[in-house]
């Protein structure tokens, strides 16, 4: 009897018309002889509900006291999606990511699985039973209950699909599999195959949020392979899994954007070793999300003896802002820095493919790319299989359909 371990995000259990479908389905695969492990997301928009009332009472709620609030999101499913399939007399019990065996570190809101004892689990599923578990949470050595950071689902999926050695993962949701672009903003957006996990780790890193960054990461560490596919329907989905020899002849395999985002530019930074140290581990005690750093060429600031000064610029998610000012005035006030400008309304741009590695010239075909459609470049950066720029957030979309159209992304599957 094989073992499947299935996710359903948010969409997919979103209403109690919705949770029916799964427990069909879930039901459906029972009955074939699969032993199930179903891990659910909360209904959608619950997150984001429990997180707003907790920030109308509060600006800075207790990271904690968060954790315990929105684990019950997920909860709730659990327990719905076990009675679904208890009516069909289908055995199910519901789990939270505790009792499931999840343990994780003690970083509230963003906590890393420290192990996974399963033992509970395999007993249910030995029994016969369909386990239904929580995603998104876990629980710390000393009982904690903890969260694994948004969309932290599909760790959950992931990781008990390493530890239970699944035959199958599942990642159902409202999108038939991976695009080469969001399929919501890019009309033009195509289905992809198979993806390596470099790819889609890149993706899912700069605004795909198909999957979690963080379970990308950890499938390719265990060797996970999964599926990424739609609960609406039977069509296949995206096959994410080792790169093979074959996947490097698609130069560009997909495209992301990342909205929301800020530009912090220091003018006039001391150019001596210590001070990016000290600011960067400051911004990063501070909790402050870096993302993108570019140092200009240092230039002496004029006059005998006088020392050379740089500019750094990095990116922040918008809603770091407050934060980053709040922690870099200080250093502005003792001379550290000149002065400070901060910009919002801009967007990361990123065109992905392993096969950058071997083919030249891609960084200059998109920037003319985005010249033709009137895209002005504000910051680059790449990696070996990425390039990513900051560009007007305004001009997001365009931006990401001149790349796409670019690199053929919409004709025949990768084709250049
Ligand atoms: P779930 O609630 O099932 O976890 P998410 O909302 O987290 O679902 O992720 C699915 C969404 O990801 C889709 O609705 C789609 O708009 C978005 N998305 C962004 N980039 C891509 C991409 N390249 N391929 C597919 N979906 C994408
Ligand atoms: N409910 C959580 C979120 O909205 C986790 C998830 O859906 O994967 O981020
Ligand atoms: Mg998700």
């Amino acid at each position: 009897m094989a073992l499947l371990v299935q996710k359903y995000g948010g969409t997919s259990v979103a209403n109690l018309e919705r949770i029916q479908k799964v427990a069909d389905r879930v039901a459906e695969s029972r009955r074939k002889g699969n032993r199930l492990v179903v891990v659910v997301s909360a209904m959608s928009g619950v997150t984001d509900g429990l997180l707003k009332m907790a920030r109308e009472l509060c600006k800075d709620p207790s990271e904690r006291e968060m954790d315990l609030l929105l684990a019950t999101g997920e909860q709730t499913t659990t327990a719905l999606l076990a009675i679904a399939l208890q009516s069909r007399g289908v055995e199910a019990v519901a789990m939270t990511g505790a009792q499931a065996g999840i343990v994780t570190d003690g970083t509230h809101t963003k906590a890393r699985i420290a192990n996974v004892t399963p033992q509970a689990v395999q007993s249910h599923l030995k029994a016969g039973r369909v386990v239904i578990v929580a995603g998104f949470q876990g629980q710390t050595m000393e009982g904690q209950i903890t969260t694994l950071g948004r969309g932290g689902s599909d760790l959950t999926a992931i990781a008990l699909a390493a530890v239970l050695k699944a035959e199958r993962c599942e990642i159902y949701t409202d999108v038939d599999g991976v695009y080469t672009a969001d399929p919501r903003t890019e009309p033009q957006a195509k289905k992809i195959g198979e993806i390596s996990y470099d790819e889609m780790l890149e993706l899912a890193s700069t605004g795909a949020k198909v999957m979690q960054a963080r379970s990308v990461e950890f499938a390719k560490k265990f060797g996970v392979v999964f599926e990424v596919r739609s609960s609406f329907n039977e069509l296949r989905g995206t096959m994410v899994k080792e790169e093979a020899k074959s996947m490097e002849r698609v130069v560009v395999r997909g495209v992301s954007l990342e909205k929301s985002q800020a530009k912090v530019t220091l003018v006039g930074v001391a150019d001596r070793p210590g001070v990016a140290a000290k600011l960067f581990t400051g911004i990063a005690k501070a909790g402050i999300n870096v993302d993108m750093i570019v140092q200009n060429v240092s230039l002496p600031t004029g006059g005998k003896g006088s020392k050379p000064q740089t500019d750094i610029t990095f990116t922040v998610p918008r809603e770091e802002l407050p934060k980053a000012r709040k922690f870099l005035e200080p250093f502005r006030r003792a001379g550290w820095v000149k002065q400070i400008v901060f910009q919002e309304g801009v967007a990361k741009l990123s065109v992905v493919g392993i096969g950058m590695r071997s083919h030249s010239g891609v960084a200059a075909q998109l920037f003319r790319a985005l010249a033709a459609a009137g895209v002005n470049i504000q910051m680059i950066s790449t990696s070996e299989i990425k390039i990513t720029v900051v560009v007007d957030e305004g001009m997001g979309a365009k931006a990401v359909r001149a790349a796409h159209r670019e690199f053929r992304l919409g004709g025949r599957e990768g084709k250049r």
